[in-house]
């Protein structure tokens, strides 16, 4: 048996089984009842609806031989040859493949005939708007004058094309479009009948694409069950109607609510891959707006549309502005109208897309407000938090700090305070037992002594207190700066003044600290240690000339107690500051035959090494040193005058540096950048530098070449020590990766090539500037 569509075998026989058009079906009853008969109907609405099944039903009632209460018997010879299409008197004439003037003449010269056996010769002309001006002419001459026994059916989707004078001529009948319900209704029962599995919500899906029309509803089940496996789908339904998942829909709308230009795009793409059309998405994007609109602005509770059950549309629908949609509606629209004569419709949609986004994105004054003050309120919470830890770690240190005031001191105030207030007891006691007279004045030592004890607790207490606040304020930290122009100038910049001054050893400026200033030591302090060096120096032989390290720096209790607070906790190396190999005699320049330059290349000069420059900073600080630094600065400037021809450029270089910190026989240069230092510190360079600088001096030294800022690191670094009572400070490696005095390492390819040629060709031949 050859299959049989759906809507063929589900198209309704009887008026009661037409489904949606109840007024038409009564009327026509009524009139089939009554037998007042038209000779001319026009049937409108959109297609699907049952225009041709009502017309064909009404054809078989009238012309039925055996009617039953107005309905046609369907049993009868008339209804069983309309039912199959071969009935002689009811022409079906579809006016959209037979609109020539021709077909309307053949009807005219065909009606003048009586029906065969037939009470109606009933003509059904399909798509009646589709006939040629000349074939509504001609039809228009027979609905003027028609026969008796001729009944002329007309049907249209768009009557608004058909003539008036046809329309007037007509009685007419307007098919509505069916509801989403009425089509569930059907294809629920069609489903059953056939023994289909379909989930609701495709039973919806195809509700809806049909569109109101029952005859797609029912092609698209069709379709969607040939094409299922088992149970028919939302997506069996949607790739048949070529219609949108609302998932996809309210997906791609979020897209457009979070401004995501790239998963918008990416979402059509998808759309369009997957084989929707262009129109259909700018359709359904403009039914799910419209759908969005109607949900904010009234009940859609009554509304069987499917949509409107998604909680995700719901939410989305409440978030999109009204003004928002009615501009995305001017925007589709806008494309949908394009797309029509366009051969790249993607383009359109796409372009749609971001003017959507970004034209939103541009007017949306209040959104950017709202956005903007979002995004201050972010700051302010970020700035508080801010201050909030900051406040953390000044409230952890404080804590830290009083931990440890009353690890160390507390107890023993608290000790103190405890036989304080054991002697006021003692003292009250006193008072209570004599009862009789008057009360014993207490012992003068007494009081005096009390007295004495309340000072001391106060005073304690007010410099806790000083302790405390200082320790609060993390600005207190000594800055360089400070220390640059500071209480510490015996490597300080400012040498070039002392050059003057060297003989009258003023005592370098101090930064007023008081008495009780922890954190600073007083200079004072380090002065008399250095006379009491000098002393020692004087009393002992040149070579026994020793630095000691614990000469003692008198320590005040405050010192100590800033030593005990103090998390770096150096150890304080008794070591001597001089090492023996530099109190080896001064040489006489060019007097012995010996070389006076032996020894003085020392490994350790050849690599960055902290403890020389450790080594230099702590024998700076001995008068000596001061007067040497002023020697060699005075003859630094003379360098390149003195010297041989052949030393010329290497006494540049060396004059480029600044002498910043002499000690015994070594000095610290600093130069603006870590390669010039490289240079200078290299043994090569030092061979040729160390010999010009015994020449220049008179004696051998060696030097540390260092980057200007790494020379101020250090040295606060050296002097923050100092200034918490630490006489030996104890400095942190070189960390800088530009730092590097090895030969082969820095050398440029220029410098490679030419140390190449000097080795094959000799220092004679080969002249490098
Ligand atoms: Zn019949």
């Amino acid at each position: 048996m050859a299959y049989k569509a759906l809507y063929r075998t589900y198209r309704p026989q009887k008026f009661s089984e037409v489904i949606g058009q109840d007024h038409i079906v009564r009327t026509l009853q009524n009139s089939l009842a009554s037998g007042k008969i038209s000779h001319a109907y026009l049937f409108s609405g959109p297609r699907g609806t049952g225009k041709t099944t009502v017309a064909r039903i009404f054809a078989k009632a009238l012309n039925c031989a055996a009617p039953e209460t107005n309905e046609p018997c369907g049993e009868c010879l008339s209804c069983r040859e309309i039912a199959e299409g071969n009935s002689p008197d009811v022409v079906e004439i579809d006016a959209a493949s037979n609109n020539g003037v021709d077909e309307i003449r053949d009807i005219r010269e065909k009606v003048k005939f009586l029906p065969s056996g037939s009470k109606y010769k009933i003509y059904i002309i399909d798509e009646v708007h589709m006939l040629t001006q000349g074939a509504f002419n001609a039809l228009l001459k027979t609905l003027e004058e028609p026969p008796k026994h001729v009944i002329f059916i007309l049907a249209t989707t768009e009557p608004h094309k058909v003539l008036p004078t046809i329309l007037s001529r007509c009685q007419r009948f307007d098919f509505k479009s069916l509801s989403v319900r009425e089509i569930a209704e059907l294809i629920r029962k069609v489903a059953r009948e056939e023994k289909f599995s379909i989930s609701e919500e495709a039973v919806i899906a195809i509700a809806e694409g049909a569109e109101g029309g029952m005859r797609d509803a029912l092609s698209y089940l069709d379709q969607a069950a040939s094409f299922a496996d088992d149970e028919i789908t939302i997506d069996d339904v949607n790739s048949v109607t070529g219609n949108l998942n609302y998932d996809k829909l309210i997906e791609l709308a979020t897209y457009f609510e979070e401004k995501n230009i790239n998963q918008a795009l990416h979402a059509i793409d998808e759309l369009l891959i997957m084989g929707k059309e262009v129109n259909k998405v700018v359709g359904a994007l403009l039914q799910f707006y419209r759908d969005a609109l109607l949900y904010k602005t009234i009940d859609t509770s009554m509304f069987s549309k499917y949509i409107y059950e998604k909680e995700e549309f719901k939410v989305l629908a409440e978030k999109i502005d009204a003004k928002k949609i009615f501009y995305y509606v001017d925007v589709l629209s806008d494309v949908q109208t394009k797309i029509k004569f366009s051969t790249t419709p993607q383009i359109y949609l796409e372009v749609a897309v971001i003017k959507m986004i970004n034209e939103v994105a541009d007017s949306d004054y209040a959104g950017r407000i709202k956005a903007l003050e979002e995004k201050i309120q972010n700051l302010r919470d970020i700035e508080n938090n801010a201050v909030g830890s900051k406040i953390n770690i000044l409230e952890s240190k404080l804590a830290k700090i009083t931990g440890e005031l009353s690890r160390l001191e507390l107890p023993e105030l608290a000790a103190r305070i405890e036989a304080l207030e054991k002697e006021f007891k003692e003292l009250r006691n006193l008072g209570k037992d004599d009862k009789r007279g008057e009360a014993p004045k207490p012992a003068a030592d007494v009081m005096d002594q009390l007295q004495k004890l309340s000072e001391k607790v106060e005073a304690f207490e007010g410099k806790m207190k000083q302790e405390s606040e200082k320790t609060a304020k993390p600005q207190r930290k000594i800055s360089r700066k400070r220390i640059s122009e500071g209480q510490l100038s015996f490597f300080s910049d400012n040498f070039f003044n002392q050059e003057k001054n060297t003989e009258t050893e003023e005592a370098p400026t101090v930064d007023e600290p008081s008495e009780d200033d922890i954190g600073i030591i007083k200079l004072s302090d380090f002065e008399e240690a250095a006379e009491e060096h000098q002393e020692t120096a004087k009393k002992m032989p040149a070579e026994n000339v020793r630095f000691v390290a614990n000469e003692e720096i008198r320590e005040t209790e405050n010192s100590q107690l800033v030593r005990r607070l103090n998390p770096v906790q150096p150890a304080v190396e008794e070591r001597p500051i001089i090492p023996e190999k530099k109190s080896e005699p001064v040489p006489e320049p060019k007097t012995s035959g010996e070389d006076p330059l032996r020894g003085i290349y020392d490994e350790e000069y050849n690599s960055y090494s902290v403890s020389v420059l450790e080594r230099i900073l702590h024998s700076s600080r001995t008068p000596e040193a001061r007067d040497g630094k002023g020697r060699i600065i005075n003859i630094w400037k003379n360098l390149t005058r003195n010297c041989s021809s052949d030393l010329l450029s290497t006494a540049q270089i060396l004059q480029d540096g600044q002498i910043v910190a002499v000690g015994n026989k070594e000095f610290v240069l600093i130069y603006p950048t870590a390669s010039l230092c490289n240079q200078v510190m290299r043994p090569k360079f030092k061979r040729k530098a160390l010999p010009l600088l015994y020449q220049a001096l008179g004696e051998a030294y060696n030097y540390m070449a260092l980057p200007e800022n790494i020379w101020f690191d250090k040295r606060t670094e050296y002097i923050n020590q100092y200034n918490i009572g630490i006489k030996f400070p104890k400095l942190t490696p070189f960390d800088d990766p530009r730092l590097s005095a090895d030969e082969t390492d820095t050398m440029s390819p220029q410098e490679r090539m030419a140390s190449e040629a000097i080795r094959i060709l000799g220092e004679e031949i080969v002249k490098i500037e």
